[in-house]
C-alpha cells in the first residue's frame, strides 16, 4: 500500500512517510493508492474481537510497511481502559428503535478526537523510528477546541516531540479553554489567536508548506508534522469505529450480516464523515452518509448543488467544533470521486484559495448526491433538539451531536427511510454544560464547574474525572497573538532566533 498526494498522483510514499510528513510538499493531502476490502466473513469474525484487535485488523491493511509487532504496540498502548472509561472504547447506546448513538467520547478529553489522537503519537514516533529520521518532531495544531486538547493529552511528555496548539480566542467553550490553558507536560505550548478557526488552520498550513521555515527547522534538528485531520494518521483510526460498530450491531443481533445502515455525522472539517465513506468503500454496507452542519452550512449547499462557496458570513455557534468554512478533508473525497484527477483538484482548490469558490463537474455532483444527504440547523433548533431528546428518551447529548440528531430527523421526514442508523456522538455533554443546560431550560448563571454539577443532577451521567479535576489546576498559558504573528510565535517557542 502506497500513499499519493491529492495534488500530484505520481507521489508515492509509504504510510510511515505519509504520517511523519503530515501533508505533501505540493500542499495536497495523502490518500491511500487503493482502498483495501473487507468481506462479510471478516465482519463476522471482528464481532468476537476487542476494540484493539479490530483496530489491529484494519491498520494491518493500511500500514503495510509496519510490522505486526509495531501495529500491536500502537493499538494496545492506545485502546485500553487506562485511557478510556469504557471497556468497549466506543459505546453504542440505543436512542430509539433502530437508531444508535455511537459514543466516541469515552477517552481522556471527552471528545471523539481522542479516538485518533490517543494512537497518533505511537503511529508517529514508530514511523519516525522506522524512517531513522533522528529529529525532534514538532506538532503544529490549529484547533476549534477539541483537537487541541486531545493532541496535547496524546503528545504530552512523548520523547522527541514538541507540540504547539493555536486556538481562536473567541471560538471555544469555557471548558475547552480551561482544558487547554491548564495543560500539563514539558513539551506543550498553547496560544490563542485573534481570529477564527479558518485563520488558525490557514496559518498552520502556510507555516507547514513554507520551505524556508522547513530548512530553518532542519538546521536545528527538528521537523514539522501535523495532528490535524489532514494527517493520514488521524484519519485511519477513525475508519475503525465505523467498522467496529457495524460488527458489534451484527454480533448483538440488532442487524443482519449484510444489512445496510445509515451513518449520520456532525461535520466540520469533513474528517469524521470521510472515515465513514472509507469504511463504506472497504465493504461495510452503508446506505446514506448524512452530513450534518450548523449555521456554517457551506457543506450542505455544496452537497446539494456542487458549488463550494466560502464567501459567506462566519457564524460563532454553540457547536464551535463545527464552526468551519473550509473543510480540508473534502479534498480527499473529491480526489476519489473525480477518478484520482490531480489536475482537477489543483484547479478546484486553486480557485478556492484565490476566489473562495469552485464548482465540481456534473459526474461528481451525481456521485455526491448518491453517497450523501446533507442538512443543517441553527442554534435554536439545536437547543430544541437537545430538549426533545432529553424529555422523550432521558438521553442527554452535547450540542454537536444534537445537530446530527436534528438533521437525521429532517432526513427521515423528507425521505421516509427506515434504514437502521448510527449517529456519531462526538462529545460529552459536559464539555458544553452551559449550552446544554440552557437548552433544558435550567438556569446557567454560574461558573463552569457549578454548571457541571447541575448537569450531573439533570443528566445522571457520571462527571468525567478529567473535567472535574480541572477546577484546581493553574492556568499556564495566557498568550494571545494576532493571526499574522503565528510564525514568530513558533520560532520563539522553539528558540530559533532568526525569524
Ligand atoms: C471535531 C469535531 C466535530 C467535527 O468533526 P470533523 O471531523 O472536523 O468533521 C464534530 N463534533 C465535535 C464535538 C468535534 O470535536
Amino acid at each position: 500500500m502506497y500513499y499519493k498526494s491529492t495534488r500530484n498522483s505520481s507521489v508515492n510514499v509509504t504510510s510511515a512517510q505519509a504520517i511523519a510528513q503530515g501533508i505533501s510538499k505540493d500542499g495536497g493531502l495523502f490518500v491511500p493508492s487503493e482502498l483495501p476490502k473487507i468481506t462479510l466473513d471478516d465482519v463476522k469474525a471482528l464481532g468476537d474481537m476487542s476494540y484493539a484487535q479490530r483496530a489491529f485488523f484494519v491498520f494491518s491493511k493500511y500500514l503495510t510497511d509496519f510490522t505486526d509487532a509495531e501495529i500491536k504496540y500502537c493499538v494496545e498502548s492506545a485502546y485500553n481502559t487506562k485511557n478510556f472509561d469504557s471497556e468497549n472504547i466506543a459505546e453504542l447506546a440505543h436512542l430509539f428503535d433502530g437508531t444508535y448513538m455511537l459514543e466516541l467520547w469515552h477517552g481522556p478529553t471527552c471528545a471523539f478526537k481522542d479516538m485518533a489522537l490517543q494512537i497518533l503519537p505511537y503511529l508517529l514516533t514508530t514511523s519516525a523510528k522506522k524512517l531513522e529520521l533522528n529529529k525532534k518532531i514538532v506538532i503544529l495544531v490549529a484547533t476549534s477546541g477539541d483537537t487541541g486538547k486531545a493532541a496535547l493529552e496524546g503528545f504530552k511528555d512523548v520523547p522527541d516531540t514538541e507540540i504547539l496548539v493555536f486556538y481562536p480566542d473567541d471560538g471555544v467553550s469555557a471548558m475547552q479553554k480551561k482544558q487547554m490553558t491548564t495543560q500539563e507536560g514539558k513539551n506543550v505550548n498553547v496560544c490563542a489567536i485573534k481570529g477564527n478557526f479558518d485563520d488558525a488552520q490557514n496559518g498552520v498550513k502556510a507555516i507547514f508548506t513554507n520551505q524556508d521555515i522547513a530548512d530553518e527547522l532542519d538546521k536545528n534538528g527538528m521537523m514539522f508534522s501535523s495532528a490535524n485531520s489532514i494527517n493520514w494518521g488521524r484519519l485511519a483510526p477513525q475508519i475503525i469505529y465505523y467498522i467496529s460498530s457495524y460488527a458489534q450491531l451484527v454480533k448483538d443481533g440488532e442487524i443482519g450480516l449484510g444489512d445496510k445502515i445509515n451513518i449520520v455525522v456532525p461535520t466540520g472539517n469533513f474528517g469524521n464523515i470521510l472515515a465513514g465513506f472509507y469504511a463504506k468503500k472497504m465493504g461495510i454496507p452503508v446506505n446514506k452518509l448524512i452530513c450534518a452542519s450548523n449555521a456554517n452550512n457551506v457543506l450542505t449547499d455544496f452537497i446539494r448543488t456542487g458549488v463550494y462557496n466560502r464567501n459567506r458570513p462566519f457564524h460563532t455557534t454553540i457547536s464551535p467544533s463545527m464552526d468551519i468554512l473550509i473543510s480540508s478533508n473534502l479534498e480527499r473525497l473529491l480526489y476519489h470521486l473525480s477518478g484520482e484527477n490531480d489536475a482537477q483538484i489543483r484547479e478546484w482548490f486553486g480557485a478556492l484559495a484565490s476566489e473562495g469558490k469552485y464548482e465540481v463537474s456534473n459526474s461528481v455532483k451525481e456521485m455526491l448526491k448518491d453517497e450523501f444527504y446533507a442538512g443543517c440547523c441553527d442554534d435554536i433548533q439545536t437547543k430544541e433538539c437537545i430538549k426533545e431528546i432529553y424529555d422523550k428518551y432521558s438521553y442527554t447529548c452535547d450540542t454537536h451531536t444534537a445537530v446530527a440528531v436534528k438533521v437525521y430527523e429532517d432526513y427521515k421526514s423528507a425521505t421516509g427511510d427506515e434504514t437502521k442508523t448510527i449517529i456519531a456522538s462526538t462529545a460529552s455533554p459536559y464539555k458544553f454544560s452551559g449550552s446544554v443546560l440552557d437548552a433544558m431550560g435550567i438556569d446557567t448563571n454560574s461558573d463552569e464547574f457549578e454548571l457541571v454539577e447541575k448537569l450531573a443532577e439533570a443528566s445522571k451521567i457520571p462527571v468525567p474525572a478529567s473535567l472535574a479535576e480541572l477546577k484546581n489546576k493553574d492556568i499556564r498559558f495566557k498568550e494571545i497573538i494576532d493571526k499574522t504573528e503565528m510564525k514568530e510565535f513558533v520560532f520563539k517557542t522553539l528558540t530559533i532566533h532568526n525569524a
